[in-house]
């Protein structure tokens, strides 16, 4: 089973199009799966609409939170009450494109614990992207683990490394790097990036100033890191597979 974890924050104008291009390439697969669209306090129409089209389709779930906690703590809440083998996560404001899902099947299929999405033809301003470059760089170093896009939210995690995720690091706001931390194996691919077509992004320099700081103050990888390394030695299911 596939599981789709989508966190929205005001994205009214995009959300019939987001689940009609997502039912069209999952019914194209030969899986069942859930789409779990997490309602980060939207103060728009999103909610209504996202439970307009609920009512059509038991396999869309809602989650609304009682107010904006941010992006990562809308995925943890997904990640709670998500059941799939597979785990997909991605942007609810189409610059993500379903089409790109069985790109990441194919990659977890070669036995990946996590397969992460690079947006190499990135559809954002030039300030956007050398920021993130640095981002990437830095993050690379502190975890040890060198991703082009650490910033990207598609991405695909087996239920193994779900479960870990849950355990040893439920609530950290930095759940790529931490997937880093806790991965077994991440596998990388490219993917289709579109520009936004409505609404604006939510993350302003200055908020993105803040993420960075904090992240730089407060990460503490090595604590992570041995925490995996704990859990593999506890785990003989995943002793093989280690070395
Ligand atoms: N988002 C969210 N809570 C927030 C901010 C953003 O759930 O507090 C969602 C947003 O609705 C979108 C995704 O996170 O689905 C990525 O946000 P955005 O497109 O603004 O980021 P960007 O693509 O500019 O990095
Ligand atoms: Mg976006």
């Amino acid at each position: 089973m596939l599981s789709l974890v989508i966190p929205v924050y005001n994205e009214e104008p995009n959300m019939a199009e987001v689940c009609s291009g997502l039912r069209t390439t999952l019914d194209s697969l030969c899986f069942p799966y859930e789409i779990i669209v997490v309602d980060d306090g939207s103060k728009d129409r999103t909610f209504s609409i996202l439970r307009g089209i609920q009512a059509n389709d038991s396999r869309i779930k809602v989650v609304r939170l009682a107010k904006n906690c941010g992006q990562a703590y809308a995925f943890w809440a997904g990640f709670d009450i998500s059941k799939g083998d597979v785990i997909i996560t991605m942007d609810g404001d189409l610059q993500n494109d379903p089409a790109d899902i069985p790109l990441f099947l194919k990659e977890i299929e070669k036995g990946f614990e996590a397969v992460n999405g690079w947006r190499h033809a990135r559809n954002d301003s030039c300030v956007r992207k050398s920021i993130s470059c640095l981002a990437n760089w830095f993050i690379g170093l502190k975890t040890g683990v060198k991703l082009h896009d650490y910033g990207c939210a598609f991405m695909a995690i087996r239920r193994s490394l779900m479960d870990r995720l849950l355990s040893r690091g439920r609530g950290c706001r930095f759940i790529k790097p931490l997937i880093a931390c806790l991965a077994q194996s991440i596998g990388e691919i490219r993917i289709r990036h579109h520009p936004r077509k409505h609404g604006n992004s939510k993350y302003s320099l200055l908020k993105i100033f803040k993420t960075g700081l904090h992240f730089a103050l407060s990460f503490k990888a090595r604590l992570f890191k041995r925490q995996a390394s704990r859990f593999i030695i506890e785990n003989p299911r995943y002793l093989g597979s280690k070395t």
